[in-house]
Order: C-alpha cells, then sequence, then structure tokens
C-alpha cells in the first residue's frame, strides 16, 4: 500500500520500520467511521488482532467492567448465549480475553491459524458492535447484578457475575490500597471512580445507564486496532471494512481531559481493611506514599522512571528499601511505577508496620531521596539496574503469551492519550540517552524533579480492622431485608418471577442452531502431529547434560540440577527457605549488595529453586535443586563463576539480613494466597493423598507459610538452628555427583558454553551422598481453612491411580468439558463463582475446584453430581469437535525456544517420550462421547472419597461445619 492510498475504506497515513520489534508499523484510518488502525507486519505466525475502546466511567457503579462481560454474551451475527465460552471450548485461539482498564476496555484474541484469525476477529468485531444486549437485559442482569429470591419467605440476595467478582477482589488489602492511590491523586478526574466496580455500588446500576455507555463509547470513531503477524494485511482491512466499519459514519466524541491539574489540598488519608478475628492486630498496617509524575511523559522519562523505581527499591542494594528495612518501617517494601496512566504514579510501599510511623516514613524517604541526589547515587548499582532493563527489552521473553499481545497493549496504553503509538516500543534511543547522561547525574536528576520537589503526592494509611467483614455482610443483610420489607406483595412477586426465569435462561441449552453460528474449524485444520522438541543428551566432563537448540537471540539458558534425594523430609521446609536465600546474602568475596549489583550487570538473572519431577507411570518422584541463569553467551561464564561463588561460600551469618528476608518472603506469600485461594486449597488436598503432595505443601504450600510465620516470630530462638541447617543442607546438595546440567542456546554458541561449563565443573566438588525417602504418612483432614474474605475457594478431589485407573486422552477432553460446559454453567454461571476448574493430572491427582466463589455446599453438590451430567453426556458431531480441537490446540500452545528447552528437559526426567506424547495427542484426537461417558465410573470413586480442603470467609465455613474435619484460620 502507498501513502494516502485508500483500500477497503483505510487511508495509509505512515509507515516506518521498527528494529525493537523486528516489524514494519503502519498507521491506517478508516475514513468512513473514524478508526484508528496500527499494523505491524513481521514474520511471527502468532497472529493478534486487538480493539481497544476509551471507556471513562463516570461513578464507581462498574460499567466498563459488566459491558466488557455482557458484549461477550451474544450478538447479531453469533446468537448463543455465551460466543466467547464457545471460542475456548474449540478454536485454535493461543490467547483470548478481554480486559478492563481505569480508562479503557480492551479486546484481544491471537492464533497461529490463519482460518481460525479471522473467525475470532469475526466474534470479537460483532460482539463490541453489534451486541445482543439491546434486545435482552438478562444478560446485563446475569453479569452485572440482580436480586435473587426463589420465595416470599426467604432472603432477599443480589447476585451477579462482576458483583461477586469484585466482592473477591476487595478482600485483599494490597487491592483496597492500589485501587485508592488513583482515587486519592487524581480525585477530580475518571480515576476517582472504580471501573470494575464497588460491590455496594455496583446495584446502583441501571440497565438505562448501562446501554447509554455502550452507545456512546463503543463506536469506531472511539476505537484503536491493532493487528500483528505474518497474516495478509489486504484480506484482513476488507474484513474489519466490511459489514462493520462500514456500517459507521465518523462521530464527534468530545471526551473531556483527563488531567489533574489542581494538587488535591488533602495530604494523607487513612483506610481499613479487614482482619480475621484471631487474628494478631499488631504491626498489620500498610503506610504508602505515591507521586504523581508529571504528565503525559515523553519515553525516556517513563524507561528512566521505570529503572529508576528499580534502583531504589527493586533489588537487594536498593538503598530506599534498604534504608526503610534498617529504620524498622515495614516487614516488606516495595515500590511500584504506573506509566499506562495519563499521568503516571511512583509509590512506595512499607507492609506490616504500625500507623504511629507515618511521619517517620515520610521523613526517611525525603532524608534518603536528598542524600541520593546530593551525594550521588552508587554507580555499580545504577549501572546493574541499566543493564538488567536492557537485558530484559532485548529479550522479550513473556512467558506463554504472544509478543503481539503484549507489544500491542503497551503500544495503545500510549495511543489512547497521544497520537504516537510507536515511541513507546522504540526504546533503542531513549535507552542509549539515558546510558550517556548516567555520569552526569541523570538519575539524581530524576529524584529532584519528580520525587523531592514534587508537591503532588500523597500518604496513605491502611490499617487491619476485625469483624469488617462481619460488619458489611450484616449492613447488607439488613439492607436487604428492610428493601424486601417495603416491597409490595406485587413487587416481591415479581422478582420471585424474574428470578425463575432468569434461572431458566441459564439453565437453557443453547438451540444447535444459534450454537452453529459460531465458526468452527475441521479437524483437518489441525496440525498433524505437535511440534517435536528435541534434546541431544551428551556428557560434559563426566556429567548428564541436556541441549535443546533454538533461536534465543544470543542468549545462552542454563539450568544445573543437583540432586537433592539426601534431603530429609524434615528439612524440606529449610531447603526452601535456603534457595529463597541464595543469592541475597554476602559471599566470601561480596557482600550481598555488591553480589546483587554483579548478577544483574552481567547476568539476566540467577534464580534457584526446589523442583520435583514425577516419573510416568510410577509413584516415585526425583527432587532437584536447580540453579537457572540467563545471560548473552559471552557471558555465560560470569554466570558460572557467581554461582559457583554463591553455592561454595555463602555465609549465613548476618541474622538481621536473614531476617529481612524471611519477613518479605512471608509477605510476598501471603500476597499470593490472597489471590489463588484455590490453589491453597488444592495443593493442601494434594497433601491429605500422598508423598508429592505432602513435598509441594512443605515447600510452597500453607505448611511452609506456617513455617515462616513460627520462624519469623521466634527468630532470635530459632536463628542458630537456622543458621547450621542451612549450612548442611547446602553443603549436601552442592555436589558434583547425579548433577544434570540443561542448555538451550543457539546452535553457534553450544561449543562456547559447553567449554565455559566445563570450567565450571571442575570447581564442584565430589562426593558420594545417599538418598532418603519421605516418611510421613499422608493424612486427610477435610480442614476449612478462614480467611478475612466475603468468597470461597471450594477444592474436592483424590488420586484416581490409587483407586486403579489410568491416566487417558479422554480426561484431558473431559476437563475442558467440565471446565467450559458443566462447571461453567453450574458453578459459575448459576452458582455466581467466578471460575471453577478441574485437573486430572498424569499421576493421578484429580482437583475439583472453583474460584471466588459465594456458595460453600451447594458447589460440593455440584462436584458431586458430575456423574450425572456424564451419564448423559450426549453431544452433537460438531460439539465434541469442538472439545477436541479445544483441547489439541492446547496441547499445541507456541513455545519459545526457552520454553522448549524446559519442557524438554523436564520431559526427560520424567521419563515421558515423544512416543507417549504422540499417543496422548492421538487419544485426544480420537476421543469419542463414549470414553467421556465411561469415565463416570472413576469420577464417582474419585467423589466419593469425600476429601475436600475450603479455604473461605469463618461464617459460611462454620455455617457448614459438619463437612470438615475441623476448622482453623489460615494465617496462624
Ligand atoms: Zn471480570
Amino acid at each position: 500500500m502507498k501513502n494516502n492510498e485508500l483500500k477497503y475504506g483505510f487511508r495509509l497515513i505512515s509507515e516506518e520500520r521498527i528494529d525493537e520489534i523486528s516489524s514494519i508499523s503502519r498507521r491506517l484510518m478508516h475514513e468512513q467511521s473514524g478508526a484508528e488502525l496500527l499494523h505491524f507486519e513481521n514474520t511471527d505466525n502468532n497472529k493478534v488482532f486487538l480493539i481497544g475502546f476509551k471507556t471513562p466511567p463516570d461513578n464507581s457503579r462498574g460499567i466498563p467492567h459488566i459491558l466488557e462481560h455482557c458484549v461477550l454474551n451474544g450478538s447479531r451475527k453469533f446468537t448463543c448465549k455465551e460466543p466467547f465460552v464457545e471460542l475456548l471450548k474449540g478454536s485454535m485461539q493461543t490467547f483470548t480475553n478481554a480486559m478492563t482498564y481505569p480508562d479503557k476496555t480492551v479486546y484481544p484474541v491471537a492464533s497461529t491459524n490463519n482460518q481460525d484469525f479471522f473467525n475470532l476477529m469475526d466474534v470479537y468485531m460483532d460482539a463490541v458492535f453489534f451486541p445482543n444486549i439491546y434486545l435482552n437485559s438478562d444478560i446485563f442482569r446475569q453479569e452485572g447484578w440482580h436480586y435473587k429470591l426463589n420465595n416470599s419467605e426467604d432472603n432477599l440476595e443480589i447476585k451477579g457475575v462482576v458483583y461477586n467478582e469484585m466482592e473477591g477482589v476487595f478482600s485483599s488489602p494490597e487491592q483496597i490500597l492500589f485501587r485508592s492511590i488513583m482515587k486519592s491523586l487524581l480525585p477530580d478526574t475518571i480515576y476517582a471512580n472504580e471501573s470494575g466496580g464497588e460491590p455496594d455500588e455496583i446495584p446502583k446500576l441501571t440497565y438505562e445507564e448501562f446501554i447509554a455507555f455502550h452507545k456512546k463509547y463503543y463506536h469506531p470513531s472511539n476505537c484503536k486496532i491493532i493487528l500483528y503477524g505474518d497474516g495478509n494485511l489486504e484480506k484482513q482491512l476488507a474484513f474489519l471494512n466490511e459489514g462493520y466499519l462500514d456500517q459507521f459514519q465518523r462521530k464527534e466524541m468530545n471526551i473531556d481531559s483527563w488531567m489533574q491539574t489542581k494538587i488535591p489540598k488533602n495530604k494523607s488519608v487513612e483506610l481499613v481493611y479487614p482482619l480475621l478475628e484471631d487474628e494478631s492486630e499488631n504491626a498489620k498496617a500498610y503506610l504508602n506514599l505515591s507521586y504523581v509524575v508529571g504528565n503525559n511523559l515523553n519515553p525516556e522519562t517513563v524507561l528512566g522512571m521505570d529503572i529508576l523505581e528499580h534502583i531504589l527499591l527493586g533489588t537487594p542494594a536498593s538503598p530506599l528499601k534498604n534504608r526503610l528495612l534498617k529504620e524498622n518501617l515495614g516487614k516488606d517494601i516495595f515500590g511500584q511505577f504506573d506509566s499506562e496512566l495519563l499521568q503516571p504514579i511512583f509509590s512506595i510501599t512499607a507492609k506490616h508496620t504500625i500507623p504511629e510511623k507515618k511521619e517517620e516514613f515520610g521523613n526517611i524517604i525525603n532524608e534518603t531521596l536528598s542524600s541520593l541526589a546530593e551525594n550521588g547515587i552508587n554507580e555499580q548499582i545504577v549501572r546493574a539496574s541499566v543493564n538488567i532493563k536492557e537485558f530484559r527489552l532485548r529479550e522479550a521473553d513473556f512467558g506463554g503469551y504472544p509478543k503481539g499481545l503484549v507489544f500491542g497493549l503497551s503500544s495503545l496504553a500510549h495511543w489512547i492519550y497521544s497520537d504516537n503509538p510507536l515511541e513507546i516500543l522504540e526504546f533503542e534511543k531513549p535507552l542509549k540517552s539515558i546510558k550517556e547522561k548516567i555520569e552526569n547525574g541523570y538519575f539524581e536528576g530524576l529524584i529532584k524533579e519528580y520525587l523531592i520537589d514534587n508537591p503532588h503526592r500523597i500518604t496513605i494509611s491502611l490499617l487491619p480492622k476485625k469483624g469488617l467483614t462481619e460488619e458489611r455482610m450484616l449492613k447488607k443483610t439488613e439492607n436487604l431485608k428492610n428493601y424486601k420489607s417495603e416491597l409490595s406483595d406485587s413487587e416481591l412477586n415479581a422478582i420471585i418471577a424474574e428470578t425463575n426465569n432468569l434461572r431458566e435462561k441459564q439453565i437453557a441449552e443453547d438451540s444447535e442452531e444459534n450454537l452453529k453460528t459460531i465458526p468452527l474449524l475441521k479437524l483437518s485444520d489441525l496440525n498433524r502431529r505437535s511440534d517435536k522438541i528435541e534434546i541431544i543428551s551428551d556428557d560434559i566432563d563426566g556429567n548428564r547434560s541436556l541441549l535443546h537448540t533454538g533461536d534465543t537471540r544470543g542468549i545462552g539458558y542454563v539450568k544445573y540440577f543437583f540432586d537433592a534425594q539426601m534431603i530429609f523430609q524434615d528439612d524440606l521446609k529449610w531447603t526452601s527457605l535456603l534457595v529463597s536465600i541464595l543469592g541475597k546474602v554476602n559471599t566470601e568475596k561480596y557482600s550481598y549488595k555488591q553480589l546483587s549489583n554483579e548478577i544483574l550487570f552481567h547476568t539476566g538473572g540467577i534464580g534457584f529453586s526446589l523442583d520435583t519431577f514425577q516419573i510416568e507411570d510410577s509413584e516415585e518422584f526425583l527432587t532437584k535443586l536447580t540453579v537457572s541463569t540467563k545471560a548473552l553467551n559471552p557471558k555465560i561464564k560470569d554466570s558460572n563463576r557467581l554461582i559457583h561463588e554463591i553455592l561454595s561460600s555463602s555465609k549465613f551469618d548476618d541474622k538481621n539480613r536473614i531476617r529481612e528476608i524471611v519477613r518479605e518472603l512471608k509477605s510476598r506469600m501471603e500476597m499470593t494466597i490472597a489471590h489463588s485461594g484455590h490453589q491453597v486449597a488444592s495443593t493442601r488436598l494434594l497433601s491429605y493423598l500422598n508423598s508429592i503432595g505432602i513435598h509441594h505443601e512443605c515447600t510452597g504450600g500453607l505448611e511452609f507459610y506456617r513455617f515462616l510465620f513460627q520462624l519469623d516470630m521466634d527468630f532470635d530462638n530459632k536463628y542458630e538452628t537456622l543458621k547450621d541447617k542451612l549450612n548442611k543442607i547446602l553443603i549436601s546438595v552442592y555436589n558434583k555427583q547425579n548433577m544434570i546440567i540443561g542448555v538451550t542456546s543457539d546452535l553457534d554458541s553450544e561449543k562456547l558454553l559447553k567449554h565455559d561449563i566445563k570450567d565450571y565443573l571442575m570447581q564442584l566438588p565430589d562426593s558420594k551422598s545417599s538418598k532418603q525417602t519421605i516418611t510421613t504418612t499422608p493424612k486427610i483432614l477435610n480442614e476449612g481453612l478462614s480467611i478475612p474474605s466475603r468468597v470461597q475457594y471450594v477444592a474436592q478431589g483424590y488420586n484416581f491411580r490409587e483407586l486403579g485407573f489410568k491416566h487417558s486422552g479422554a480426561m484431558t477432553v473431559f476437563s475442558r468439558i467440565a471446565g467450559l460446559d458443566y462447571l461453567w454453567n453450574t458453578v459459575r454461571v448459576q452458582g455466581g463463582a467466578y471460575g471453577s476448574f478441574v485437573s486430572l493430572a498424569r499421576n493421578g491427582d484429580t482437583v475439583f475446584s472453583s474460584y471466588r466463589d459465594p456458595n460453600l455446599k451447594k458447589t460440593l453438590q455440584v462436584f458431586q453430581d458430575t456423574n450425572e451430567y456424564l451419564k448423559q453426556f450426549n453431544p452433537s458431531e460438531r460439539e465434541m469437535r469442538k472439545y477436541i480441537i479445544g483441547s489439541i490446540s492446547s496441547l499445541d500452545k507456541p513455545l519459545t525456544p526457552k520454553m522448549k528447552g524446559s519442557v524438554g528437559i523436564a520431559r526427560y526426567f520424567k521419563k515421558i517420550n515423544e512416543d507417549i506424547i504422540k499417543s496422548h495427542r492421538e487419544e485426544v484426537r480420537g476421543t469419542k462421547p463414549e470414553h467421556i461417558r465411561e469415565l463416570t465410573e472413576m469420577i464417582v470413586a474419585v467423589l466419593e472419597k469425600k476429601v475436600i480442603c475450603v479455604v473461605g470467609n469463618e461464617g459460611k465455613l462454620q455455617k457448614n461445619k459438619s463437612v470438615f474435619g475441623k476448622i482453623l484460620p489460615i494465617f496462624n
């Protein structure tokens, strides 16, 4: 396409190369509708499409969030109840989701299959521009909120998917804190409103207000579209034009500016969060200082502030973090720089402190920052932080997420404010400029301008309050009671009728005709086989090495797997603590600060973990202490040098430092527990069943958390034992015997890495050690674990192998069917939980679980009734094909070379060869409805064991006490 040329309604405005992401970018404008489009052309077959709208909320009733849910519940062309779910069931998508931000709503999809990509775009375009919400108000009631009343004697209740999701969100102190920062700093803007919806505000939302919002903002003149990948642009433009954008005429949007120009008078805010009755209130407060950092920052300042946050607060050597810890201002200190807002925010948080320290907190921050600005920041730490940022930018490794998605989202975040969506991706220029200015006080200047001299700031105190959850629930019940008492009989009957009506619609199945509107691929569209992962097994100096080659762009990924079978079970917790401490304490040559700077300056990171690999068709599993590093190939020898330094000479004699690490670890675990209650419940449940379950519980589950809790409480007394344990474990593990090396790199550097690794191996201690076995026998406890939350995480399961069943491809298909059909409809749609899943692992471990669930017993009953669903399972050919395509594509998710290396190595340890992978895939592909029905016997046997674990609200647990062996608080 040429500049100014018009094709399918689009005019090409500009074109430029962006080397940083190996793409040609094009800006296009759809003349008639006013839609703007950004195209990234490259060779990546993981194609991405996203469409985003500015959706500034006027209040906290959650309209943007509820709309995000609702538009995916049926549209003009796609008339089934939930097209989004149908896509999850049977598309080859590599990413499908929708996200609500404080100021925008984004709908992204990705796929490696061209036909599938068009299908996904079709469903999403139709959803956002022609949703069924206008015709069917029940969509709003189900996803947003509605009154539930089965008969006139019952209590009136409020239900709704988003309503319940937000109840879960507002149970976490960190969420309460982070959401209040924007509100306090930008009180006169849209950011003062909660786009997700505040639980107390959501029920004020009317259907009319909701509809008006869609009318106003879901228009092409208010949208930004991004296309990424190796697809054919002209075909994509033609598609977007016809029947979609060509249906609209450009309109004036007139969206007010969101800038907070007046600095708020209020300089401090006090808030509360819920705590359990038997939890200690001592030192449970949060203190936070946040700054508005200019506005519409240029990319250089965004990058600079991002690095500055890392320098000040992100590493063990960070001066501000260290000072706050040393002055005992909190048990955990962390920073944040959020540049995705029109006015970016920089914040510093002290977790678990006392509110009386508020002033001291502010003073010490000012004092430290002033001293840094005046005397300069230590050059080593600056170079270390700049290097690690540069490494991450170049590596562009986003785990399992499509690259185009991450680039697209980051570009969009800036595009909605400015006319330059590309600058933020072009990091080379600002990076170079920053590097040149380091010596001339660049970061010191940022500290002065954006922090010290910045009056636009606020201090937030978040205090614990017991009984807050109960108080709120009581008030809610009271209000609903009062409201109900004022209703006339006919009004009550209307609510009962609506409740029944909604339930019937929820239970009713989609007609075949409606389901057929969702495009579906043929089985022949699937790849014949999944990518083979080639692992070459070799020897380096007598040690087994596992090599995977791929295009790693000059980066070497090296892992050392040290045999840890000799560790006694009682010492597993200590070992798990050890891996969290390594690299963060002094060694022979370096102080822990110097060590951190060395690691970040030379490498892309060095990590330590304790891993297990269960051997196929066996109860046996391997335990490894894994060291992982990544670095530019010539720098791997620096990694090795540092790894040896850490493993051979770490010192555990700095008591205060160790205490800091223990506290931070405990604090970070608390945050994880708060938002993944289902994981806590599942891990706990599996520890009732077998040795590997016990292992995971002791090294990363609640058991490990409690160990840290006790350690922190009684640190002075336990410190000597700690020192002794860590030293002994480290000496026994750091050994050349049974150590295996994993390497992922590009072919050219294989020799270099082998050479460097050989040098490293020469230094390793070499002595024999004996193997231990786990001694504890698992015990079924059926616990109810209480948290200060308004929702539950319900888990039930057992091990099917122990009951004589074998893993099969049908199980893989079944977990998809259960998650997207049976449990989706019962636990999510009808029950109001955010999610529900079933997992069936190769080793037999089976867990049904729910996420942010208002129910408990009812959900257990749903799990129990799975057999009824299974017995009657009789899908059409098309429906079955959908599940198979979905299952296969989840097996075929694209992997980066680094991920391929990891997967291949894990398979080696687990003794899973290509044949096993291939035959499993064949089984999945050949699954028939009868194979699914045949699983009934296994599911009945698993559920009959009645093994459960629930994390949830204390009152709710007590009410259902009969199902539990015992009820106890989680954080104790
Ligand atoms: Zn949501």
